[in-house]
């Protein structure tokens, strides 16, 4: 007989494994094999090239097409420079209120999960359950693919997936579309007592970002389609970093910046839709030395008409 922990037992122990995207996770997919090894569930695991992280594949019932797959990402978001009163790979309550990391994102619907397996075992499922746990999620989704692929060559095609993100308890179907990028302004360096024999590629990227931002505002103020479902309801564009310059006395030379779009896409966008995309490059003048801002359409067929 395997061990019974309540959902809240789990999520303790769940909690404890310090899974950072950049740490390794296999201490916690170990534990979670070897938990539904105790109930007689076997589970394959896969990872990363590198062998550092893991995923884990385990499925109930008979193995037949039209399952159900309860997914989850087993790793978390950083938690450095954050108010953290209490440490954060410990679970505790305060008030009626459970604190830990990864406590709703998303060891939580992960511990309810392995806690009801007892449950589950004792019912007579005519469809299987798969449980599908992946990592690298909070960086960009990395490990998805790669457990996708897995999943659909081993078992029986799935009917449809919960994946258990904190969604404040509404069925969320769809995701605006994201694009991300960077943005790097070459200008042209020299002496700061002489600003007009040079470029200065901070003041250059500022325009860029002045341009996004208005093109920001403008989504905000009607532009482009709308979907209640999301909120904000329309597209929107943020920037996220910004480095450049060496000194306060040198003609910046260089600024890179990152920013991204999240796309409203409605149905398949047109040409003139698709040229509405907030997109800017801008660029300095070899001949002239100064920079010319010009905002035009870049790349051309953006990821945007797929849902
Ligand atoms: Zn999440």
């Amino acid at each position: 007989m395997g061990e019974i922990r309540t959902p809240q037992e789990m999520l303790g122990q769940l909690i404890s494994f310090n899974t950072i995207s950049a740490l390794s996770n296999k201490d916690m997919i170990k534990f979670i094999a070897d938990y539904l090894a105790g109930h007689g569930i076997n589970s394959s695991t896969g990872g990363n090239e590198d062998g550092t992280k893991a995923d884990l594949i385990a499925t109930i019932g008979p193995n037949v097409e039209g399952g159900l797959v309860l997914s989850g990402h087993t790793d978390v978001v950083p938690v450095e420079g954050q108010d953290w009163h209490t440490d954060p790979f410990e679970m505790v309550e305060v008030g009626g209120r459970i604190y830990g990391r990864g406590t709703s994102d998303m060891k939580g619907f992960i511990a309810v999960v392995l806690a009801l397996v007892p449950e589950i075992l004792a019912l007579p499922l005519v469809k299987p359950l798969h449980f599908v746990f992946s990592y690298d999620e909070e960086v960009g989704c990395l490990g998805a693919p790669g457990l996708i692929a897995r999943l659909m060559r081993d078992k029986p095609k799935p009917r449809a997936a919960i994946i258990g993100e904190p969604t404040s308890m509404k069925l969320v179907n769809a995701h605006k579309g994201i694009t991300a990028f960077e943005t790097r302004v070459i200008g042209k360096p020299g002496h700061s007592s002489q600003p007009h024999k040079g470029v200065n590629a901070i003041a250059v990227a500022a325009d860029c970002i002045r341009f996004l931002q208005d093109r920001a505002g403008s989504f905000e103020a009607g532009e482009g389609p709308r979907d209640e479902r999301f909120e904000p309801s329309h597209t929107t564009v943020s920037i996220g970093t910004i480095i450049g310059g060496t000194a306060n006395n040198i003609i910046a030379g260089e600024c890179a910046f990152t920013w991204d779009v999240r796309a409203v896409v409605q149905r398949k966008v047109s040409g003139s839709e698709r040229r509405s995309m907030p997109i800017a490059i801008m660029f300095c003048c070899p001949l002239c030395g100064g920079f010319h801002p010009k905002p035009t359409l870049f790349p051309k067929n953006l990821p945007m008409s797929r849902r």
